[in-house]
């Protein structure tokens, strides 16, 4: 047994922030980086506690599960250090052109059966803008809307105009992916051929579109925990409807391919800050939960989590749907198996109150 005597003042000011969580009060970016700063294995049991009991304060008991297809692969002009996709490193992902559209409603198919509601379609590339690229996009969307079969979503870079939000809205696209991946300050070490402000400025189009924001980022790419709740509170400021939090999964050939991979316990308390600064929002644990998480995977939920990518990744295996929704029906949470509407998330203004700075130099061992 341990003499080490217990320290109430952490396990207090824990359950303090908790129940000011609970009343609808918007926690404090000092106690933000208090909670990310926790160590102790007990504190963050303590802290996993309070995130679950947000979770089913505010989500219920219902887990939101989506699925993505790729639906033009590898071959990206940009150079994301962490991404099998892109030009710039040697990969063994593979590569192809925009699939049609039979292709696309086979992939609606397989995931409805499966249960989940959501498909989203992704794109490795910079992003869209008007052209013969975006019109059979929209007719796409506008198929696999009218099929029924999921609702469709969409991750497809940096848009350039408002205009092209406006038509992805018309042809039927509801919730729109696009991380911001990392802190403001951290971004020019993940990225140098596109900005962190060309991704807010995207997410502006999109919202004034009226179309859901998907957007989080990952984990473990040699962030400090200061760049991860920075993250949290932007995503916060912007107003997002859900928050993708993918932890690492370190690619050969790419330059993240020798990054540490992040301790379960620091993976785990991240999720429960993140649901703690995102009370209202659905927290997705997406990529990198497998490899990272191995038999830890069920704690998200106690972490915080209150939504789920099923289905193998872009360039990466997920375990199988099968065993995802054995995870949920042993842990007594309900997959939704209706359309998300979003109904339980308050209109978020959008607002950010800090600027992106200046690119700094990516440094040699990043
Ligand atoms: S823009 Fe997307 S597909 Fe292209 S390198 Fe970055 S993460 Fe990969």
């Amino acid at each position: 047994m341990s003499t080490a005597a217990f320290d109430a003042t952490t396990h207090d000011r824990i359950a303090r922030l908790g129940q000011q969580v609970l009343t609808g009060a918007d926690l404090a970016r000092e106690d933000g980086l208090w909670l990310f700063g926790l160590e102790e294995r007990a504190d963050i049991f303590d802290l996993m506690a309070w995130a679950n009991r947000i979770r089913e304060h505010y989500k219920g008991n219902r887990i939101h599960l989506c699925s993505i297809v790729n639906i033009k692969a590898s071959g990206c002009s940009e150079n994301c250090r962490f991404c099998a996709q892109s030009a710039h490193y040697q990969t063994a992902a593979p590569r192809y052109e925009l699939i049609e559209t039979e292709s696309l409603l086979g992939a609606a198919e397989e995931v409805k059966a499966n249960g989940v509601t959501a498909l989203g379609l992704v794109a490795a590339w910079r992003g869209l803008e008007e052209g013969p690229v975006l019109d059979k996009l929209c007719e796409q969307f506008a198929r696999l809307r009218d099929s029924g079969l999921a609702r469709p979503d969409a991750s497809l870079g940096i848009l350039r105009s408002q205009r092209v939000a406006d038509r992805l809205k018309a042809a039927g696209v509801e919730c729109y992916n696009h991380n911001l991946e990392t802190s403001p300050r951290f971004f020019s070490q993940v990225c140098t051929t596109h900005t962190y402000e060309e991704r807010v400025q995207t997410i502006r189009f999109l919202k004034r579109a009226g179309v859901k924001i998907c957007s989080g980022g990952i984990l473990g790419m040699g962030e400090t925990r200061e760049d991860r709740c920075e993250l949290a509170f932007a995503l916060k400021e912007l107003g997002v409807h859900v928050v993708p939090i993918n932890i690492l999964n370190p690619i050969p050939g790419t330059p993240f391919a020798e990054r540490e991979p992040l301790p379960p316990l620091e993976i785990l308390k991240s999720i429960a800050c993140f649901r703690f600064i995102l009370p209202r929002q659905e927290i997705k644990v997406a990529g990198g939960r497998t490899v990272n998480l191995r038999d830890l995977q069920p704690l998200i939920f106690m972490a915080g989590a209150s939504a789920l990518m099923v289905g193998n990744y872009l360039t990466t295996v997920n375990q199988p749907v099968e065993k995802d929704l054995q995870m949920l029906k042993d842990l007594g949470l309900d997959p939704a198996w209706d359309r998300h509407g979003f109904h339980d998330q308050e209109a978020a203004p959008l607002r950010l109150r800090n600027p992106a700075p200046k690119p700094e130099p990516v440094s040699a061992n990043a």
